[in-house]
C-alpha cells in the first residue's frame, strides 16, 4: 500500500483527511487580497488581474487498476500567475481536494514566491484520490497519466511542480521520468523535491521547518527573555513541524507541547525533542501519541496554551473565530498553509498578537526548491551548508522587508504587510510588461 511508500519517504505524509475542516479557502484568499488592495489603494485594473487564476486545467483520465478494472481520476492544475517567472507549486493527492482549495493554494504560491523574491509565479495541482487505498504501482500509473495530461503545460521554464500533501520525492521521480520520456531526454528542472540521487538538493527536506525557525528567531531577537525561558507549542509533527521543533530545540528554545492528528504531549520543563523524534519515527502512525514521561494534551488545549510562541504546522483553519480569543501566545508563526482564518486574524490583531504569515513563514521550502532548480539546470550541486546559508539570508532579509512594509502601509499585522509587499512586486511587473497585445 502507498502508506508504506509514504512512510519510507521524507515527512511521512500522515495527514488525516477526515479531520480537515472546510471553510472555503479561495474565499479566504480573496478576502485577504481585497483587504490588501484597499489598503494599498491598488489600481483596480491590477486587482482584477491578480484576482483570477490565469489557467485552470481539469483533467479526467483512466488508470488500469491492479485487478484489471479501469478507474477514472480527476486531476487539477491551477496556474495562478507567471508574471514574475515560471509557475511554481506542489501537487497534492487527497480524496477531499477541491478546485477552490487548489486555486487558493496556487494564489498563495504567487504571493509566497514574491515575498521571498524568487523569480517564479504560483501554481498548485492535485488529483482526487485516496493514496492510502492505492497500491504503489497504481499510484505510479496515476502519477504518470496525470503528468502526461499536463504535457505542454509543465516544464522547467513553464511550470515546475513539487511534492505537497501525500506526494513525496518518489512521486516526483515518476513525474520527472514521464516528462523526460515524452521529450526524449532527462530534464532535471521539470520538478523539485526530487530524491538526492536524481538532482534533489541537500537541505530540501528540512528547508520549510528551518525557514519557520529563522523567521521566529528574527521576531524574538528583540525580546529580553533567554531562549530557554521562552515556551513554544507546536501543532503537527510531520515534515514541517518536526524539523522546526528539532532546529528550535538545538538552538536552545524550550518546546513544551506537541500535538498531531492522533494525540499530544506536554511538559512544562520542555520536551526531550531528540527522544520524541525517535519515538515518533517508530510509531505506526508517526505520531507523538503515547510518548512516556510527558502529560497528554489535546489539539484544542495546545492551541490555547499559555506559551510565548504557537507554531501551527499541521493544516489549515486551526485558529478560527471560535478559539482565537483563547489564544495566549504572543507570537504565532504559521508553518502550515492557511492555519488562521480571516475572522481569527481580526481577533488576534485586536489582542496585539503577532502573526508571521504562511506566505513568509513557510517559504523556506519553495526557496530551497528554487535552489534545486538552479542547481539542476546548471548541473552544479552545492553542499548543505551553502544551501542553509543562502536560505538564512533570504528568510532574514524577507522578514525585514515585511516589517518595513508594515511601517510603509501603516498596518497592524504582518499578513497584510507581506501581502502588500508581494502584490507591489507583482503589480510592478504587470505594469512594466504591459497588457498583451
Ligand atoms: P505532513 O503530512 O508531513 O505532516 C502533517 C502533520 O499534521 C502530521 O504530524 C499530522 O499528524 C498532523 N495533523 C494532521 N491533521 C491534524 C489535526 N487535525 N490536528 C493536529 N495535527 C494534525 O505535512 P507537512 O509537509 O509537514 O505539511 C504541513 C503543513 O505545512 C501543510 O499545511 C502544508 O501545506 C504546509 N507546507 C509544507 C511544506 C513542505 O515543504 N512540506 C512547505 C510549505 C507549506
Amino acid at each position: 500500500m502507498y502508506s508504506e511508500v509514504l512512510k519510507s519517504m521524507d515527512g511521512g505524509g500522515q495527514m488525516e483527511m477526515h479531520m480537515i475542516p472546510h471553510e472555503n479557502p479561495w474565499e479566504n484568499v480573496l478576502t485577504q487580497l481585497r483587504h490588501t488592495a484597499e489598503i494599498m489603494k491598488l489600481d483596480p485594473n491590477i486587482t482584477k488581474i491578480i484576482e483570477k487564476p490565469e489557467k485552470t486545467v481539469i483533467t479526467n483520465f483512466p488508470v488500469k487498476m491492479d485487478d484489471g478494472s479501469v478507474e477514472m481520476f480527476e486531476g487539477y492544475r491551477v496556474q495562478h500567475s507567471n508574471h514574475r517567472g515560471p509557475y511554481k507549486g506542489g501537487v497534492r493527492y487527497s480524496p477531499t481536494i477541491s478546485l477552490d482549495e487548489v486555486k487558493a493554494l496556487a494564489a498563495l504560491m504567487t504571493f509566497k514566491t514574491a515575498v521571498v523574491n524568487l523569480p517564479y509565479g504560483g501554481a498548485k495541482g492535485g488529483v482526487v484520490c485516496d493514496p492510502w487505498k492505492l497500491s504503489k504501482s497504481e499510484l505510479m500509473r496515476v502519477t504518470r497519466r496525470f503528468t502526461y495530461s499536463l504535457m505542454g503545460l509543465i516544464g522547467p521554464e513553464i511550470d515546475i511542480p513539487a511534492p505537497d500533501m501525500n506526494t513525496n520525492p518518489e512521486v516526483m521521480s515518476w513525474m520527472l521520468d514521464t516528462y523526460s520520456m515524452m521529450i526524449g531526454h532527462t530534464e532535471l528542472g521539470v520538478v523539485t523535491g526530487k530524491p538526492l540521487e536524481i538532482g534533489g538538493s541537500a537541505g530540501r527536506v528540512e528547508a520549510t521547518g528551518r525557514g519557520v525557525f529563522i523567521v521566529m528567531d528574527e521576531a524574538l531577537k528583540t525580546r529580553r527573555k533567554n531562549k530557554s525561558d521562552l515556551k513554544l507549542a507546536v501543532q503537527g509533527f510531520g515534515n514541517v513541524a518536526s524539523n522546526f521543533a528539532k532546529i528550535a530545540h538545538e538552538s536552545g528554545y524550550r518546546i513544551v507541547a506537541v500535538a498531531d492528528a492522533f494525540g499530544g504531549v506536554y511538559d512544562s520543563g520542555g520536551l526531550d525533542i531528540p527522544k520524541l523524534l525517535t519515538y515518533a519515527s517508530s510509531h505506526p502512525k508517526r505520531s507523538v501519541e503515547g510518548f512516556p514521561d510527558a502529560e497528554t494534551i489535546t489539539n484544542k488545549e495546545l492551541l490555547e496554551l499559555d506559551v510565548d510562541v504557537l507554531a501551527p504546522c499541521a493544516l489549515e483553519n486551526q485558529i478560527t473565530e471560535k478559539n482565537a480569543d483563547n489564544v495566549k501566545a504572543s507570537l504565532i508563526v504559521e508553518g502550515a498553509n492557511g492555519p488562521t482564518t480571516p475572522d481569527a486574524d481580526e481577533v488576534l490583531n485586536e489582542k496585539g498578537i503577532m502573526v508571521i504569515p504562511d506566505i513568509l513563514a513557510n517559504a523556506g521550502g519553495v526557496t530551497v526548491s528554487y535552489f534545486e532548480w538552479v542547481q539542476g539546470t546548471q548541473s552544479l550541486f552545492w553542499d548543505e551548508q551553502e544551501v542553509n546559508d543562502r536560505l538564512k539570508r533570504i528568510m532574514s532579509r524577507s522578514f525585514e522587508e515585511v516589517r518595513a512594509s508594515k511601517d510603509k502601509y501603516n498596518v497592524k499585522d504582518l499578513r497584510t504587510a507581506a501581502m502588500a509587499l508581494a502584490v507591489e512586486k507583482i503589480a510592478k511587473v504587470i505594469e512594466l510588461r504591459g497588457i498583451f497585445p
